[in-house]
């Protein structure tokens, strides 16, 4: 909360911005205040006001004046966000650029030139028109923004094949926290001019600076596709297969690891199973785990990759299905597309983390969810990612019940400890945010984290870029998110 005294600075500075670019731009009305309080995590903060800028002087006034006046300014895209980074912790101003959402595609440089409001399937259908494809695909792609996923260096699906943000990014623009324009990059594929403050950037959660436009790379479009659903009788058979169909090298486009407590989930969702018993040999019902692999490229690529693939599937799995055909593969597709929601059966909150593990720790990690899922008495759904290792873990739980609400935090923070100990990561693409913090120093030694801060503290001295994200620790527990539906709760 900002003291008296920061309220009546904010206040003032607030009017000035006001007068500088327009009222109709300075937004200080309730309703659009809240809706710019949360993001995908739901833990609102109020902010002042929310600032709709024109065009780039605008964005230059608004941290002038905020360095001027000492006003937090959080840049928000579409607020799909799942670590509350969009979240203005402090108050102060909400630099809104959901609505600078331009996009030009250089075909015959397989580029695209866009505004930071994007959003994220737009760029790859523009491309598209061209035989391009853009790549990275968070599964929120309908609604989240190119600002967004740079500052997150969002993963998504395809990210085992194709790579993730940070790798289709040629160069940015923007603003130093400061109020200096910069250019970082550029439309060229070499770049080794000065520091690589590009990739500084990508990734760093709206803390080192405004992202207005953006060159990204794109690629030639894959012409055809085929999708594999397999079963497996336990979560530590799909997780070893799944390391056997890497170790031949093959790379799917799409490589989704479902474990029992997941398909579980949907299965009671949907009203009936993934795979009907006959089909897995069982006399009686079984639900399986579950690996959803794609394969994608050109005709005679995709081909030779899916005799390796149904080689490999025949050997493993318990039983599978496979199509070449769009709409029966959305059909295939259905359990991992409805498991998320599918889960709040089994609580009506869920800890839902990003976490990444190598390889070779596939397997106890999975084990270890079981174990937690032992020791609290809450369940431990587990889906993701089996080609990159980031893996969605999750505790339900009940948030009126406080003593669930103990276990799942003790749980979750008994989780983070194993991943970090596991040899992996605590997000592999969501980022830190408020509601990572409390697990950072797992993470981090005092010495990284120092670094971190001295060049925040070189880059925004005032502090005005997202004050209190990522470093400082929020226990979140305390806070009770609100309740409101969002656009892709719908799906
Ligand atoms: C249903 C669902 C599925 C999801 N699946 C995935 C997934 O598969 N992979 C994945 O990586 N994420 C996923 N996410 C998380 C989220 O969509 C991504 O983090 C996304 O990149 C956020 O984009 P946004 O436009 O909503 O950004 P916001 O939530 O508005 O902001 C996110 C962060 O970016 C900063 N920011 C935004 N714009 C700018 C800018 N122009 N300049 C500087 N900083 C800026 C904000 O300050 C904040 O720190 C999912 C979310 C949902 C709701």
């Amino acid at each position: 909360m900002p003291s008296s005294e920061s309220s009546a600075q904010y206040s003032k500075a607030t009017r000035l911005l006001a007068e500088a670019i327009g009222t109709a731009h300075v937004r200080t009305d309730e309703d659009t205040r809240f809706a710019a309080s949360f993001d995908n995590s739901r833990y609102s903060f109020m902010p002042d006001a929310v600032v709709l800028p024109r065009h780039e002087d605008d964005v230059a006034e608004v941290l002038r004046l905020a360095n001027e006046y000492r006003v937090p300014v959080t840049v928000r895209g579409a607020g799909s966000g799942s670590a509350g980074a969009a979240a203005p912790l402090h108050g102060g101003w909400v630099l809104h650029l959901a609505h600078w959402n331009s996009i030009e595609i250089d075909s015959a440089a397989s580029m695209a030139y866009v505004q930071p409001g994007a959003i994220t399937g737009e760029v790859d259908v523009a491309a598209a028109k061209h035989g391009l494809f853009y790549p990275p695909d968070p599964s929120s792609v309908k609604y989240c923004t190119i600002g967004g996923n740079i500052a997150t260096n969002a993963g998504g699906l395809r990210a085992a094949k194709y790579g993730v943000c940070r790798d289709y990014v040629y160069g940015l623009e923007g603003f130093l926290p400061t109020g200096e324009f910069v250019r970082w990059g550029g439309p060229v594929r070499k770049y080794v001019s000065g520091y690589n403050m590009k990739d500084l950037w990508i990734g760093s959660e709206g803390t080192l600076g405004v992202i207005t436009k953006a060159i990204l790379k794109l690629i030639p479009r894959p012409t055809v596709r085929h999708t594999f659903l397999l079963a497996f009788d336990s979560d530590e058979t799909a997780l070893e297969a799944a390391t056997a169909l890497l170790a031949e090298h093959v790379v799917p486009s799409v490589f989704e690891f479902l474990d029992i407590q997941t398909v579980t989930c949907a299965e009671r969702r949907n009203g009936f199973p993934v795979f009907p018993s006959a089909d897995l040999g069982t006399k009686t019902p079984l639900t399986p785990a579950i690996l959803l692999v794609e394969v994608d490229g050109h005709a005679a690529v995709v081909t030779e990759d899916s005799i390796r693939v149904r080689t490999w599937a025949q050997k493993y799995a318990l039983a599978f299905r496979e199509t070449g055909d769009a709409a029966e593969a959305e059909k295939l597709w259905n359990v991992r597309r409805t498991c998320s929601q599918a889960m709040f059966q089994l609580g009506n909150a869920k800890l839902n983390e990003d976490i990444v593990v190598p390889l070779r720790s596939y397997v106890p990690l999975i084990r270890f969810t079981r174990e937690i899922k032992q020791r609290t008495r809450l369940a431990t759904p587990t889906f993701g990612h089996a080609a990159d290792g980031n893996f969605h873990i999750h505790i339900m739980y009940n948030r009126d019940d406080a003593d669930q609400c103990r276990r799942a935090e003790e749980g979750i923070f008994m989780m983070m400890k194993k991943v970090v100990e596991l040899g992996g990561a605590i997000t592999g693409e969501h980022g830190i945010g408020i509601t990572k913090s409390p697990f950072l120093r797992l993470q981090h030694t005092e010495a990284e984290i120092n670094a971190m801060l001295a060049i925040r503290k070189a880059l925004d001295p005032n502090g005005i870029l997202s004050p209190g994200q990522i470093f400082d620790v929020t226990s979140i527990w305390n806070y009770q998110p609100v309740k409101v539906t969002l656009p892709w709760d719908k799906h």
